[in-house]
């Protein structure tokens, strides 16, 4: 087996540990923050791209307020949307890029634009059908499936997972969030429902938000320090000190060792 396998048992059972501490830490399970159908899912999360939650929420519900339908916006001169999403980054690409989305989905699902009919597919399924779409990656299928009333086993890797995942060394040093998706997913037990698979995302981006922040990461006080190769390092802890379960196999990387001098 390859040394970067997700299916490393070593690996795999250090994912477990970092979600049962992360777990008995953040309170799982995690309730849902959303119930949307999966059209507004898809269209929410187009608008989050490099937003924040405050602020996507605020668009999508402007407009939604100028365009009670998804035909409407649709239809609706690009300009109008464009208004319509102001607060979010770069409105003028997405104002756009959601249009040319729904238009693919009426040509492709009809009128309705219903996306419901994902519920019946597998999960790489209808991870592959969305992905079809302009725009639409691992992290936006993720979240329709994750997120919406669907309530699929598809896990969602945002840039907090992605940056806690790689300082605990759960992927490989260079791993982009894209590729990230599969890695991590299969490191998980392949039975977990979608209420853990949403936990192991949710607490992963609690504690890149709360804990381990981009530029003053609390190692510390971080209940999964002993797993961690770039927190040790940054306390000055020698890898090869005893640590209770210490399994990380991947190296440090030499972007996060430059930032921790
Ligand atoms: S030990 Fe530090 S770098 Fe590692 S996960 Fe915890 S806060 Fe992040």
């Amino acid at each position: 087996m390859s040394k970067h396998s997700p299916l490393e048992p070593a690996l795999r059972q250090k994912a477990l540990r970092v979600h049962e501490r992360l777990c008995a830490l953040y309170g799982c399970p995690i309730a849902y923050f959303a119930s949307k159908d999966p059209l507004s899912t898809l269209v929410s999360a187009l608008l989050s791209h490099r937003t924040k939650n405050a602020s996507t929420g605020k668009s999508f519900r402007a407009l939604v307020a100028r365009f009670p339908t998804w035909q409407q916006v649709r239809d609706a001169p690009t300009a109008e949307v464009e208004q319509a999403i102001a607060l979010t980054t770069w409105p003028e690409q997405k104002a756009p890029r959601i249009q040319a989305v729904l238009r693919q989905v009426t040509a492709l699902r009809g009128e309705s634009m219903s996306l419901d009919f994902l519920g019946e597919l597998t999960v790489a399924q209808a991870r592959a059908w969305l992905e079809r779409l302009p725009g639409v990656g691992p992290k936006t299928s993720g979240a329709v499936l994750a997120f919406s009333t669907l309530r699929k086993p598809a896990l969602v890797v945002d840039s907090h997972h992605h940056r806690v995942a790689q300082r605990l060394g759960l992927i490989p040093p260079r791993m982009d969030e894209g590729p990230a998706h599969a890695f991590l997913a299969a490191e998980l037990p392949f039975d977990w429902d979608a209420q853990k698979l949403y936990d192991n995302h949710e607490i992963l981006m609690l504690h890149g938000q709360r804990v381990c922040t981009f530029h003053e990461p609390s190692c510390g006080r971080c209940v999964v320090l002993d797993q961690c190769p770039f927190g040790r390092q940054r306390l000055g802890l020698t890898t090869t000190e005893p640590a209770q379960n210490q399994t990380s196999q991947y190296e440090l990387f030499p972007a996060d060792a430059a930032k921790a001098k």
